[in-house]
């Protein structure tokens, strides 16, 4: 398998999923996934795990059976000035922090605003990987947010679910996003936004729009874990010694 690392999955600390941390880390390592990083909604979505399930986060050990865990979240993106669901005190807790759109949080505005809260979410400077921009409910300035994604190192996410189960229509727009990213010189990132241990590491579709733009693999955080930690660390992360032998 060439991509070892996913970096967009969810537990049954937010109840539309349905697998534990621990099945997370057996299919894992039943398919050679060296690195994960689990990521559930935060606290604003619906059905989300309470703030205490992210500060807590700390308890969880960096590598179980060969397989490291990164602690996140998939925030959300409240309001047009680009507010997040994340607070100071869980921030301190993460090592990768996501975040998106989400109906329930943030309604579908005009193509300016959604473009403007975005932007202004990867402008704050905590957000590492926006996640599913393209998401046809949420229409947006594809070029001026990959253009600004480069300029905030933030990887913009094309995200292997929407091909699958949600978000219907997504195919165009994420290779529009792709290209987009090519040509900004930034960052993609390819989650499988597993909501059930089995998916954990499939990104077969999200592949297949990054080799038909012959998207550059050093700039797919997911290439390997040395790839996803150096990006971490270029915006700030202390290095965790515990993951040295990945790199
Ligand atoms: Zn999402
Ligand atoms: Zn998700």
């Amino acid at each position: 398998m060439k991509y070892k690392v996913d970096t967009h999955s969810h537990t049954i600390a937010s109840t539309h999923a349905y697998s534990t941390l621990q099945e997370y880390i057996t299919v894992a390592k039943q398919k050679g996934i060296a690195l994960f990083a689990t990521t559930d909604h935060g606290p604003d979505m619906t059905d989300a795990p309470h703030a205490w399930h992210f500060i807590n986060l700390r308890i969880v050990p960096r590598v179980v059976d060969g397989v490291a865990i990164l602690r996140g979240m998939e925030a959300n993106i409240k309001d047009e000035f680009g507010e997040i669901d994340c607070n100071d005190r869980m921030k301190e807790e993460l090592d990768i922090i996501l975040a998106g759109f989400h109906e329930q949080v943030f309604s579908p505005k005009d193509r300016e605003t959604n473009t403007r809260a975005m932007v202004n979410a990867m402008k704050n400077g905590i957000v590492h990987i926006i996640t599913h921009p393209g998401n046809p409910k949420f229409p947006i300035d594809i070029e001026a947010v990959a253009e600004a994604a480069c300029k905030y190192n933030v990887a913009l996410e094309i995200n292997n679910s929407s091909f699958l189960h949600s978000r219907v229509g997504s195919d165009v727009n994420c290779r529009a996003v792709a290209q987009a990213v090519k040509d900004a010189g930034g960052f993609v990132s390819i989650g499988s936004d597993s909501h059930i241990a089995y998916t954990l590491g499939n990104f077969e579709k999200s592949l297949e729009i990054l080799k038909d733009i012959d998207f550059p693999d050093e700039r797919v955080l997911n290439h390997s874990p040395a790839t996803l930690l150096n990006f971490l660390e270029s915006r700030g992360m202390v290095p965790i010694p515990e993951f040295e032998y990945l790199k």
